[in-house]
């Protein structure tokens, strides 16, 4: 290749911008040459390097390899609304995410009438709340639940109290023999298509996760209580979600449940408060399905 070859390629080569980006810088160290003014090149230098800078892809979140626009691909799925939470703070919502990853998996885990758990799964860690009576209000003796939630739990009964509002527990964790033996009954006292609107199928309930509690009187009057509204209001704040919300029976198969709450940590109940308008269901559906390409997009 000759030299003049070589000069075409140097201007010629690349696209439109890059071969602007070459003219300039031609021009300045031209420029710079003729004058001797070695200062004014070191600005302009910079100048362009940040032109060049500008240009690449801003990253949304520095452990993220995500521009606004595969974040926008991401979520295309979702409502309107969430996705424009998500783009008011796209950092933040990454920043949850990645938390909720990093932690344990098992606790924002998709159980819904789809997607289930097998007669074999018990959770490793279920204690027995009667051991915790003085810290906790129990309907009864025998209840059980995953370890992991009682400090919240804990936490959260206390603050109801100091409120003077009282957190009866009344069901947890329940095997999935016992799930079948409770919807069989319901099945024959209401028939299935009534049993499927208030109970799940052995292998598809949240309490056999041992991470559900429902509270209180387990019926409609629970949501107009003082401890009903209270758990509306603050239950988020110590990782606790409402799973069945009002009006969401078509999207989530359930009635209003005012009284079954999930424990699914403080990441997860934040993301589904401040950007999933509190629907748990939309949440871990998205975190579920999303969970391979935001592993691979990682840095
Ligand atoms: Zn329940």
């Amino acid at each position: 290749m000759s030299f003049s070859e070589g000069r075409i390629d140097f201007f010629y080569g690349g696209d439109n911008t890059a071969v602007m980006r070459k003219f300039v810088y031609m021009i300045i160290l031209l420029t710079a040459a003729f004058t001797g003014c070695r200062q004014q090149t070191i600005e302009v230098e910079d100048a362009v390097m940040e032109a060049a800078q500008e240009e690449e892809p801003l990253l949304l979140h520095p452990s993220f390899n995500l521009t606004e626009e595969d974040l926008a691909e991401l979520c295309s799925e979702l409502p309107g609304t969430v996705r424009q939470n998500i783009e008011a703070r796209p950092q933040y919502f990454l920043q949850l995410l990645l938390d909720i990853y990093k932690g344990e998996q098992e606790l924002v885990r998709l159980v819904n009438k789809e997607q289930g758990l097998s007669s074999s799964d018990v959770p490793h860690d279920l204690v027995a709340l009667d051991d915790y009576r003085d810290r906790l209000l129990l309907s009864r003796r025998g209840h059980q639940m995953r370890s992991v939630l009682l400090p919240s739990l804990m936490a959260m009964t206390q603050a109801a109290r100091q409120e003077g509002i009282d957190l009866m527990i009344s069901s947890t964790y329940r095997s999935y023999d016992y799930q079948e033996g409770l919807y069989n009954r319901y099945v024959e006292r209401d028939g299935r298509e009534a049993a499927d609107r208030y109970s799940a199928r052995p292998g598809k309930s949240q309490h056999q996760l041992g991470t559900a509690v429902d509270f209180g009187s387990i019926d409609e009057s629970f949501a107009a209580t003082a401890a009903g509204m209270w758990l509306k209001e603050n239950a988020w704040h110590y990782g606790f979600s409402l799973s069945y919300p009002q009006g969401m029976e078509s999207y989530t198969g359930y009635m209003w449940e005012s009284w079954h709450y999930r424990y699914i940590g403080e990441d997860a109940s934040k993301l589904e408060q401040e950007f999933f308008e509190g629907i748990q269901e939309r949440m871990l559906r998205f975190i579920n399905s999303k969970g391979s390409l935001l592993e691979a997009a990682l840095i």
